[in-house]
């Protein structure tokens, strides 16, 4: 009687004892980073897992293109949960990167202004912009001028300057400091005037570490990277310029060892022979990623179209084999294909153990990245 009593308490214990917990694991927080389709420009929005907002660049100028793009920029804002750019880079004064930006600022607040500094390549369209609207926009706002080593302000990640104004960061990152290799057989690149005055930054969340340095070229890549490589490795290289062959040298590509590149090239801007060369033959590289297929790529060059985000309005029934070279610029050229219908963005999303994961709004594609040891990495 006694033994069953005990028994029966024992019981009751159990039962009433609270149910161990099936949803403990809960999702770690993560650094989401969506690279925007702006044809052809610049807009890669970093989301911290407080919500706080960084945003490189605004897209294109023009009549359909600023409020295009601006619009493009607002669609990824929802989906990542943000409500305002707490800082907002202006990489530099060129009409694909600054371009939306005034429409941006009349739908959403935007904190800080960074850019780096006044413009150097003297351009109608630049010049008006930075004399008549863009102190406009600051005046109730934060203004920075970015220098090579500056830190940007944000809770749980590291965003660090490593270029601006044509200067570079002359100290070692932690992670950097090796010889580069690379150096004795570097080929030099110029492009014009405010390319090498970008502002880049790299973020480092926890393990993982992610680069863009908005439309530097091969000089300054040099000057960045050699004789020392004061970088180290990164997990993922943005931007690439386009993907255009001004820069994207093995100094910088090869010696950063990225496991992802994710290439903002247009229809018909980027994704040169000579880049895409460099890139499918860069130590460690995993995947390709581009905004667009790039008609200089042809299929002989470019990524598996599930790598891919965008198509065209007037889709073509296959992709041309074989990269054409780009046309002669000038009023004479043919206009590149158009692409103002719907747009997807490539978005990231990295945990401080290093791994991430890969999505392709467009066709759902995803891929994971397991964290993994970083070769140089103690
Ligand atoms: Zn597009
Ligand atoms: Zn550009």
């Amino acid at each position: 009687m006694r033994a069953t009593m005990i028994l029966l308490l024992a019981f009751a214990i159990v039962i009433s004892a609270p149910l161990p917990s099936v949803a403990q694991t809960k999702t770690p927080p993560t650094l989401d980073i969506y690279v925007i389709d702006v044809e052809g420009g610049n807009a890669v929005l970093f989301v911290s897992p407080s919500h706080e907002s960084l945003l490189m660049d605004t897209g294109n100028v023009g009549a359909v293109a600023a409020p295009r793009d601006a619009g493009r920029i607002v669609d990824a804002m929802k989906d990542a949960g943000v409500q305002r750019i707490d800082h907002l880079i202006t990489t530099h004064w060129h009409g694909d990167h600054f371009g939306g930006m005034a429409e941006l600022a009349s739908r959403v607040p935007i904190r800080e202004f960074i850019d780096h500094g006044p413009n150097v390549q003297p351009g109608e369209v630049a010049d008006a912009f930075l004399q008549n609207t863009y102190p406009k926009l600051y005046a109730n706002a934060k203004h920075t001028v970015a220098q090579a080593g500056d830190t940007i302000a944000m809770a749980g990640l590291d965003a660090r300057v490593v270029t601006s104004a044509g200067k570079t960061i002359q100290t070692s990152l932690p992670g950097g400091g090796a010889p580069n290799p690379y150096c004795a057989s570097f080929k030099g690149g110029e492009n014009n005037a405010e390319d090498p005055q970008s502002v880049g930054i790299l973020v480092t969340f926890g393990k993982f570490r992610a680069i863009h340095l908005g439309d530097i070229t091969k000089n300054k890549e040099f000057e960045l990277m050699c004789p020392n490589n004061r970088i180290g490795t990164v997990d993922v290289l943005l931007g690439l310029h386009h993907g255009v062959d001004s820069s994207n040298s093995e100094v910088l590509v090869h010696a950063l060892r990225p496991r992802v590149a994710i290439m903002n090239n247009g229809t018909r801007k980027g994704g040169q022979v000579e880049v895409m060369k460099t890139l499918h033959s860069s130590p460690g590289l995993e995947d390709l990623w581009q905004m667009h297929f790039s008609q200089l790529s042809g299929q002989e060059y470019t990524v598996p179209g599930m790598f891919i985000a965008n198509v065209l309005d007037e889709p073509l029934a296959a992709m041309p084999v074989a990269p054409i070279s780009a046309p002669p610029p000038g009023p004479d050229a043919p206009p590149a294909p158009v692409h103002n219908g719907r747009a997807y963005w490539i978005k990231v999303s990295a945990r401080t153990d290093g791994s991430f994961t890969v999505t392709n709004a467009r066709n759902g594609f995803s891929k994971t990245y397991s964290a993994r040891v970083r070769p140089g990495a103690s």
